[in-house]
């Protein structure tokens, strides 16, 4: 192309790349009918990054690679003026085609380069004082979240877990935050990595068979590091099931998150006031470990009213380092959960298999009631665990030394907590709520890979279909073990 052509104002605009703002993802190459687009071989001082060349010999003014560019400063149809930048750049830089080596010229912007974001520094704020609240473990949940600095919410509502989706309507309004209904499960958890990848709060509630629709955009988030909470309102299954509780879960939370090396923190509150504490914990370790946290209740805990006490204080999160936020700052940044070379996705996973163990060093969590003289063990969790406790109770009234233990975490299974219980233990009994035994799975699987071969018996109490094991039924099966012959 010569200057005269160039200055032609009859000519076609063409495509002018602005090499600071392109990522190098090459979606112009293939919107190119013409084949004048090329990868890049040299890298962009200012961005690490590798730009695209453009060569306008063949170049008949389409702009679909405008059109095609998601980077809105990369491309742009050339005016009269930057033509004539263009030439000036030209001649100072020869062989530099079509392409700008000092876009912020253009624009009139600072021309240092691109700054690091800084370090995210989270604000806190003193909430007023306040009585203590009755609520629904639902209520309770989505108050956690707002304290935590939640403004942004999806989800399609399914009982038992509407009740969080709705008071989430009705404030996030209020708080210049946002509630989107989405068209489906699928849609919400997408829209939830768009959202955490910009480094910003964000949570659904659903219940399981809405759950199972998202665990896909869950191994997306966990393969790109992006954080989000989701509250799992465990209901009846298979399939449609019905909408009374369930445990049905546990074995999908920790074990099945979709395809791929996945695992996410999953918290088990068993009452109101965990359904808040625990919410607020679920976003601190999101982001503190850049990955999905799953809160698992029955449908009894949701919408069971509770004494609940809120904290002192409330979260004012900062936009992270890493997020991509598409400010000055954060422009650099890059999440994506594709790795094309074998090697690349060998190290991925390795390196998730390291965050993996230091999750499970650090997080293990559970409640041990009376569990320092016990010879009966009780494991349970979620309202399951407080009947187990009413049946504590009940067996020490009849000389039997019982305790509960209760993991608040079911991933990380808290085994290093419960192996401190196994010398005195004589009887273990795992109550759930679901017929195939998915908390005891875990404390089976939890044993074995911590290789203790030797353990005391494990007995099970599971009801299902939405009925809860009773006090009654934990008791009596609990008396019936012959517990002086072991
Ligand atoms: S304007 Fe059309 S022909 Fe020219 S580089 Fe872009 S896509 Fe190719
Ligand atoms: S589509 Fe935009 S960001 Fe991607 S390579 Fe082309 S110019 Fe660069």
């Amino acid at each position: 192309m010569t200057a005269n052509q160039q200055k032609n104002p009859k000519e076609k605009a063409k495509p002018f790349l602005f090499s600071e703002f392109c990522k190098g993802c090459g979606r112009c190459i293939e919107a190119c009918p013409k084949n004048c687009i090329v990868i890049g071989q040299d890298i962009n001082t200012f961005t690490g990054l590798i730009p695209i060349k453009i060569s306008l010999e063949n170049c008949i003014g389409c702009s679909l690679c405008v059109n095609a560019c998601p980077e809105p400063y990369a491309l742009a149809m050339s005016t009269e003026e930057m033509r004539e930048r263009e030439e000036r750049e030209q001649s100072k830089n020869k062989g530099a085609g079509a392409t700008f080596s000092d876009p912020s010229e253009m624009f009139g912007l600072d021309k240092s380069p691109l700054p690091k974001a800084k370090k995210a520094i989270d604000e806190e704020m003193n909430l007023p004082i306040s009585g203590p609240q009755i609520l629904k473990g639902n209520y309770a949940s989505a108050i956690g979240a707002i304290l935590s600095g939640c403004r942004h919410f999806y989800g399609y509502p399914i009982t038992p877990s509407t009740e969080g989706a709705e008071l989430m309507a009705k404030l996030m309004p209020q708080l210049d935050g946002i509630f989107f209904q989405a068209v489906s499960e699928v849609a919400t958890v997408n829209i939830m990595y768009g959202t955490g990848g910009a480094g910003l709060p964000s949570m659904t509630f659903t219940s399981s068979p809405g759950f199972s629709l998202m665990v896909e955009g869950i191994s997306y988030m966990i393969g790109s590091e992006i954080p989000g909470v989701f509250i799992n309102i465990m209901r009846g299954g298979p399939g449609l099931g019905n909408i009374a509780p369930e445990q049905s879960d546990i074995k999908l939370v920790c074990n099945g998150l979709g395809h791929g090396n996945t695992h996410a923190v999953v918290l088990a509150p068993s009452t109101p006031q965990e359904m808040l504490d625990l919410t607020m914990k679920a976003f601190e370790l999101s982001f503190k470990y850049r990955n999905p946290v799953i809160v698992v209740a029955d449908g009894y805990l949701g919408q069971m009213t509770g004494k609940v006490i809120l904290p002192k204080k409330l979260k004012k999160p900062a936009i992270p380092e890493w997020a991509v936020y598409g400010d000055k700052e954060h422009r650099a940044n890059l999440m994506c959960s594709i790795y094309l070379t074998e090697k690349d996705l060998e190290d991925h996973n390795h390196y998730l298999d390291r965050k993996y163990d230091e999750i499970k060093k650090n997080e293990q969590m559970a409640d041990l009631y009376k569990c320092d003289d016990a010879e009966v063990i009780i494991v349970a969790c979620n309202t399951p665990a407080q009947m187990a406790k009413g049946s504590v109770a009940d067996l020490r009234s009849k000389g039997v030394k019982a305790g509960l233990f209760r993991p608040m975490t079911l991933w990380p299974f808290p085994i290093d907590k419960f192996k401190t219980v196994l010398p005195r233990a004589r009887h273990i009994v795992v109550v759930e709520a679901n017929s195939s035994g998915q908390l005891e799975d875990e404390l089976r699987l939890n044993l074995n890979r911590s290789q203790v071969t030797v353990h005391p018996p494990i007995h099970n109490v599971r009801r299902c279909g939405g009925i809860l094991p009773s006090q009654q039924e934990i008791t009596e099966k609990i008396l019936s073990l012959k517990l002086k012959e072991v």
